[in-house]
């Protein structure tokens, strides 16, 4: 009985993984086919100074819509290009697309991208590089976001690659900070310009007064080391008071805005201060 029992699960276990392994493959076809065939799209979800109104950049997020299945979350596709080999031809992709896009838009306004890990093991430097001068985008305009994960073996490689892109220019900011392990050790072994807080950490400021002292905490840390600081996932205006109120410089979330298409992106709230005038002085 146990016996007819055990096998009856193993077989209904071994269908589900053929299955889901099937369906994986599948999926990993239709990626493939989709960078082919210009199927991934962008959206850009902007980021705001303290004030929570002055538009400071944009943060690419990468879709894609699948002809049968519908809108494939990153968190799904992204992993999924990473394990079938992809992540480099899609992260090249992703930053070529977000860079031409940022040229079009107001001086005074960045643009971040994401990194994959993966990407670490190509030729990223050359990659950013190419992408700078076909767009012709300003190197300090890029903000490259890679998470704790990347720095868990932190390879000389990585370091090195750490420092190339530094010395192109580019700004390095640490993603969803917080939700990693020894987040604290990264802080002053590689050169960060700005640290961002994962929305976990925002969506319980107001529940949890030790969440608050935490974040309090690590903006005090990251200013004191000349990192600058961006929260995430701020949702209400309780949230941005909070953040507001113990410092923190840059501010992302529905609240303040959802991602969207390029062509519907609003830069009204843009700083106007990109060229000061160069005006003769008086004396
Ligand atoms: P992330 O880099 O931490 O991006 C922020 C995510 O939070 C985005 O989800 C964004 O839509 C979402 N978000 C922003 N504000 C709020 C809010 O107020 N509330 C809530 N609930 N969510 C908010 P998205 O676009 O689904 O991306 C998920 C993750 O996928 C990203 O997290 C990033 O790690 C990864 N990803 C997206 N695009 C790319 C890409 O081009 N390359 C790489 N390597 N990863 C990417
Ligand atoms: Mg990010
Ligand atoms: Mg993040
Ligand atoms: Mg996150």
């Amino acid at each position: 009985r146990a016996k007819s029992n055990g096998r009856g699960q193993y077989s209904f276990y071994d269908a589900q993984t053929d299955e889901s392994l099937q369906s994986r493959r599948a999926m990993i076809r239709d990626l493939r086919d989709a960078l082919k065939t210009d199927g991934l799209s962008l959206n850009f979800q902007p980021l705001f100074d303290a004030d929570g109104t002055t538009l400071t950049g944009y943060e690419a997020l990468a879709r894609w819509t699948h002809p049968r299945h519908g809108a494939v979350s990153p968190m799904v596709f992204i992993p999924l290009a990473e394990e079938a080999g992809l992540i480099e031809e899609l992260g090249a992709w992703v930053l070529n697309r977000a860079c031409l896009e940022a040229v079009t838009w107001p001086a005074t306004v960045d643009l971040s991208v994401n990194l994959s890990a993966a990407q670490f093991r190509g030729d990223l430097v050359g990659t950013v590089k190419g992408c700078l001068a076909t767009s012709g985008l300003p190197a300090s305009r890029l903000h490259l976001e890679i998470t704790e994960s990347l720095l868990i073996n932190n390879t000389d490689a990585v370091l090195r690659t750490l420092h190339g892109l530094t010395g192109l220019g580019v700004r390095i900011a640490m993603d969803d900070f917080g939700t990693g392990y020894s987040s604290l050790a990264y802080l002053w072994r590689f050169p960060f310009d700005k640290l961002k807080i994962d929305r976990a950490f925002t969506q319980n400021l107001e529940q949890d007064p030790k969440v608050d002292l935490i974040v309090k905490s690590i903006i005090s840390l990251a200013h004191s080391m000349g990192i600058r600081v961006n929260a995430e996932g701020v949702e209400t205006p309780q949230q941005l008071a909070r953040l507001q109120s113990h410092g923190c410089d840059e501010l992302q979330g529905y609240l303040l805005g959802r991602p969207s298409a390029a062509n519907l992106l609003d830069h009204a709230h843009a700083r106007h201060d990109a060229q000061p005038p160069v005006a003769p002085r008086a004396t």
